[in-house]
């Protein structure tokens, strides 16, 4: 099952200028900095209270993030919600007929297994869900 929502990833077109603005916004820089290069992205990560914030900046025109950019602009990318068992999670939701873009979780940024949702069977909101790896 779904716990509670892990963090919520942004999508900006310039990592260095975001950190500075979410820096400014919450008092406190990012803590955590991570490229995945499986998925031609760079992210930092922010703490505000209990709650995280992704930002993830594209590392090369092919990447997932480079065509969110190019055609919607910068803005909310995804929401991440921790689960107690990504696998379960999965089958779960794809016997729902949610469309899973990830039929087995990948590793992810933050020490994550990951899986996403495809937006179109979930009104348009692309929905990751995230295992920590122990
Ligand atoms: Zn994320």
């Amino acid at each position: 099952m779904m716990k509670k929502i892990e963090h919520i990833g942004i999508a900006v077109n310039d990592l260095e200028v975001s950190n500075l603005v979410f820096e400014k916004l919450f008092g406190a820089p990012a803590y955590k900095f991570e490229e995945v290069e499986s998925e031609g992205v760079t992210t930092s990560f922010f703490k505000n209270g209990p709650n995280k914030i992704e930002l993830l900046a594209a590392t090369n025109p092919d990447s997932p993030i480079a065509k969110f950019l190019a055609k919607k602009g910068e803005g909310i990318h995804h929401i991440a919600f921790e689960v107690e068992d990504i696998v379960l999670e999965i089958a779960r939701l794809k016997s729902e007929g949610f469309v899973v873009l990830n039929e087995a979780p990948k590793m992810g940024a933050d020490n994550k297994w990951v899986a996403f949702l495809h937006p179109k069977s979930t009104n348009g909101v692309l929905i990751e869900l995230c295992q920590e790896i122990k």
